[in-house]
């Protein structure tokens, strides 16, 4: 697989997950994928990965909203700090009258300029496919999977993941899943299965061994992990099917991101992390005596501090978020630390 692919599809990946990538990246990606149809197929890939119906718009439609997008980014990357913020509420108000529940996935957006340029260009995207696609029955979707991949997959896959998103502001009555994701650990961060990359030869630079059993009922090995190809904080690590990104479990705390730090091994899917073994669990819902409640993160989550460690440095949310939170529908308790790339 030639380097543009490997670039391409992790930024297609990077971007179908809601990770940042920057505005030169989303238009290489965008330009080669009008030339390449391995990883038209990539991207095609990616979205039938989503149970949701994915919306569809046409092409030319696609194609002005791209050229529109492009402007807004460049023209929001002096201001995006504020403009993240203070779009926010209008872009998901209009939203939510399209789609009925709300959304607020990108509003983290802030410190890094091309996410929040990004998260926004997402939004202007986002509006116009529900907009457009109210008219064809949802069906439509897997009726014409072509047009997919043949053209705007980086929208139709923020109109999904915007789709899926919209659910992380559900009331918290959904029920607890039975086992927890297809979560490893790498040096106590915590990581989720991103993209299968499509050739195993884009491992290249050792980062180390993550200890896994993935999701087979044998003793956990060490596996070896390469470096991913895109800067976001995600790991590239062979496992049965190949190779594949591994992305950080995150959540946005003052604009900045924050990993899930795990205090076991999670050496097995399914397994939830707990707190690192120096915070005593707590006794009380509201943390105490282990936590004290600070105040909130970018999805309005409560967050915690420990005694002694500014809640910047890290924080701490209780157990029973609803299953669409960064933290899943952990039982346990939850550590955050600043992102780091390995
Ligand atoms: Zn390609």
């Amino acid at each position: 697989m030639e380097m543009d692919c490997i670039r391409t599809q992790a930024t297609l990946s990077a971007v179908h997950d809601n990770e940042s990538v920057t505005d030169e990246n989303a238009e290489a990606a965008r330009a080669h994928c009008e030339e390449c149809g391995a990883c038209r197929a990539f991207a095609a890939e990616l979205r039938a990965l989503d149970s949701l119906p994915a919306p569809q718009a046409p092409p030319e439609l696609i194609d002005r909203v791209m050229v529109a997008v492009t402007a807004i980014a460049a023209e929001r990357a002096e201001e995006i700090e504020a403009a993240a913020i203070l779009e926010a509420p209008a872009v998901a108000s209009a939203v939510a009258q399209a789609s009925g529940p709300r959304f607020e996935w990108f509003s983290g957006a802030g410190r890094w300029k091309a996410y929040g340029a990004l998260g926004a260009a997402a939004a202007a995207v986002l509006v116009v496919a529900f907009l457009v696609t109210r008219t064809p029955a949802p069906e439509t979707a897997s009726i014409h999977p072509a047009a997919g991949a043949e053209a705007g997959t980086l929208d139709l896959t923020f109109s999904n993941e915007a789709a899926k998103s919209a659910g992380a502001a559900a009331p918290m009555a959904t029920p607890a899943p039975p086992r927890a994701p297809d979560y490893l650990t790498f040096r106590n961060r915590v990581y989720k299965p991103g993209s299968l990359l499509s050739d195993s030869t884009t491992a290249t630079e050792s980062i180390g061994t993550v200890t896994t059993a993935f999701s087979g009922a044998g003793a956990p090995t060490q596996v070896q992990s390469y470096r991913s190809p895109v800067t976001d904080g995600s790991i590239v690590v062979p496992g049965p099917d190949g190779s594949r990104l591994y992305e950080p479990v995150v959540r946005i705390f003052s604009s900045l991101k924050y990993q899930m730090v795990a205090g076991n091994a999670v050496d097995r899917f399914g397994q939830w992390p707990e707190l690192p073994s120096r915070f005593p669990a707590p006794t009380s819902p509201d943390g105490s005596p282990t936590f004290v409640i600070a105040g909130g993160d970018m999805l309005g989550v409560q967050t915690h501090t420990a005694a002694g460690i500014p809640q910047t440095q890290g924080f701490a949310i209780a157990p029973g978020t609803p299953s669409t939170d960064p933290a899943g529908s952990n039982p346990n308790w939850t550590w955050w630390e600043p992102i780091l790339i390995p």
